[in-house]
């Protein structure tokens, strides 16, 4: 992955390289942001442009530490992210600290990429402030997270802290290929809700359900082949819906419907809970709050997002 698709980004990046090149980039990195904006993609390529050999302005790819990256057996790259459970429990940060307390395999950088640091669970980020407190030589810890305030603070304190900025709708609808009828679609989506159509290009899988989401919202057909959607792809698109009725709900019924969608992500995170009836149900519900006209035809751009 490349921060190719996150044009916005490439300001930060070049703060980034700079205090690398100078040696002053601190060990310990918070990056946050919302969902789409490219927190990962981001971390990813700061961690191997770290590891890298060369002194180019974007990993070579071509030295050992690329080659190995590229396949996704880099020894001295570290990725912890939640678990089935959702959190980063104890035992991975331990492990962690098992595997730094050790020689880099190549004899020189190490990097840890913390996904979604916000789910370590609290013995877990307790253990790891020893770590971002006297982190080994050679070795970058990068955070992600979607808000600050969600974390510790002390793990904050201990972090220099990088807030993504938020892209325009110029900038998504450059990376859409408008041509087809998906793109139509999210072009529509770009006007209000730039970030839900990073995620959805991030997750391309997730196209198919927006797709039938926003067909069954226009018209109130075909509930059943969203629900199949919605229940193969499981409680991940929960969130994705919710992002996207935020933005696209009318404004008379949309704190009801968001209401009815916090309800469902949140029931469907219970474990033997009945995703197919709690979906089911969820459609029943929403029906009634559905605009009927909810794309205005010239523009294809919601009137009431204005
Ligand atoms: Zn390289």
């Amino acid at each position: 992955m490349s921060l190719e698709r996150y044009p916005w980004l490439a300001p930060l990046w070049q703060q980034l390289l700079g205090q690398l090149r100078q040696g002053r980039l601190p060990q310990g990195l918070l990056l946050t942001g919302p969902t789409g904006v490219g927190k990962v993609a981001l971390a990813r390529q700061l961690a191997q442009r770290w590891l890298c050999k060369g002194d180019d302005e974007l990993p070579c790819g071509r030295c050992q530490s690329c080659q190995l990256w590229a396949a996704g057996t880099h020894p001295d790259f570290r990725l912890l992210k939640p678990e089935d459970n959702g959190r980063i429990g104890i035992d991975e940060v331990r492990s962690l600290q098992q595997q730094l307390a050790t020689t880099a395999y190549l004899g020189g950088r190490r990097v840890v990429v913390i996904e979604n640091a916000a789910q370590m669970t609290d013995n877990a980020a307790n253990a790891l402030l020893k770590t971002l407190e006297e982190p080994p030589s050679g070795t970058l810890l990068l955070l992600t997270a979607a808000r600050r305030e969600s974390l510790l603070a002390t793990i904050i304190s201990r972090c220099q802290h990088w807030p993504l900025p938020h892209p325009d709708s110029g900038a998504v609808l450059a990376l859409i290929d408008a041509t087809t009828a998906e793109g139509v679609e999210l072009s529509a989506l770009c006007a209000h809700a730039p970030l839900m159509v990073l995620a959805l290009l991030a997750q391309p899988q997730w196209l198919p359900v927006a797709t039938a989401f926003l067909q069954w919202r226009r018209d109130g057909r075909h509930s059943g082949a969203l629900a199949e959607l919605l229940i193969k792809q499981g409680p991940a698109v929960a969130a994705m819906l919710w992002q996207l009725a935020a933005a696209e709900w009318p404004l008379a019924t949309r704190g009801a419907a968001l209401e009815l969608l916090a309800r469902t992500a949140a029931a469907l995170q219970l474990p033997g809970r009945n995703l197919s009836l709690a979906i089911h149900q969820l459609l029943a519900d929403l029906a009634p709050l559905r605009q009927r006209s909810a794309t205005h035809p010239a523009t294809g751009v919601s009137p009431w997002v204005r």
